[in-house]
């Protein structure tokens, strides 16, 4: 089955063609790495999934329902959400707080009701298990503020995971980590994976060679080549758009 799939996705910005008749298939389930030079078209093509950017052509669908019309909120709602490069964390809370808030917030409870410690508190048990399940169960009481790279990283995840979704898009999960917090997020990604699909834009091949089932390469916007890993590393196309990078 289909999870998510694009197209024919077109976005011209003041005539400049960033994507050009992009199409791409995820399977349900599967891993797919999104990968390409600077200036590819990667992050261009995560807006239009998650609903950021609108196309100036084309369409994006989630289990074949059309949401590239949707706001990113209504996106959400359907099942697909997102872990950003740039941090979504309150550095000022602590990492269990982080997590409550973000319930709540999806909880649909006017905001007005929010603050109040019982409230905030019934979201608690689920909020340490999705702290488990990333790992920082440790570090709960923790001002967030505090965390390393990585564990913020980790948090943004749990943040995501809050909205439960189906499909998760993750933007660069080893950016600026050295090579313990590398292997700490392909464990924790494959772990995430199951029974869900994970879309992810990556630069650091061997993350993708860990973790992907399938990839699709963008050059100059559009798709250079996509299928399993094994095959599209070896497509001389591919190695020549690295070799010039
Ligand atoms: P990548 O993520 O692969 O590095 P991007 O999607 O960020 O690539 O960018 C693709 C191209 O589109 C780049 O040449 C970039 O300068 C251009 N671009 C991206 N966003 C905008 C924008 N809002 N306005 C104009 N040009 C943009």
């Amino acid at each position: 089955m289909i999870a998510l799939s694009a197209r024919g996705l077109y976005k011209d910005f003041r005539g400049f063609r960033a994507t050009n008749d992009v199409s791409l298939d995820v399977e349900e389930g599967e891993i797919h790495a999104i990968i390409g030079p600077n200036g590819a078209g990667k992050t261009t093509l995560f807006n239009l999934l998650s609903g950021y950017l609108k196309p100036t052509r084309g369409e994006v669908r989630l289990y074949d329902e059309l949401i590239s019309h949707l706001s990113p909120e209504e996106i959400v709602r359907r099942g697909l959400s997102r872990s950003f490069q740039i941090s979504s964390v309150f550095s000022s809370l602590s990492v269990l707080d982080n997590v409550v808030v973000a319930l709540q917030s999806r909880s649909g409870l006017p905001a007005q009701f929010w603050r109040p410690e019982r409230v905030m508190r019934q979201f608690e048990p689920r909020a340490l298990e999705l702290l488990e399940q990333v790992h920082l169960t440790g570090l709960a009481g923790r001002l967030a503020a505090d965390l390393s790279h990585g564990e913020k990283r980790q948090l943004e995840i749990a943040l995501s995971l809050t909205q439960e979704p189906r499909v998760l898009l993750l933007d660069e999960p080893t950016s600026g980590m050295g090579s313990e917090g590398v292997a700490r997020v392909i464990r924790l990604v494959r772990e995430v994976a199951r029974g869900r699909t994970v879309v992810l834009v990556e630069h650091n091949m061997s993350v993708v060679a860990e973790l992907a089932h399938r990839i699709t390469v963008l050059q100059y916007g559009s798709v250079l080549a996509s299928g399993a890993y094994e095959d599209v590393r070896r497509d001389p196309r591919v190695i020549e758009a690295y070799l010039g990078e």
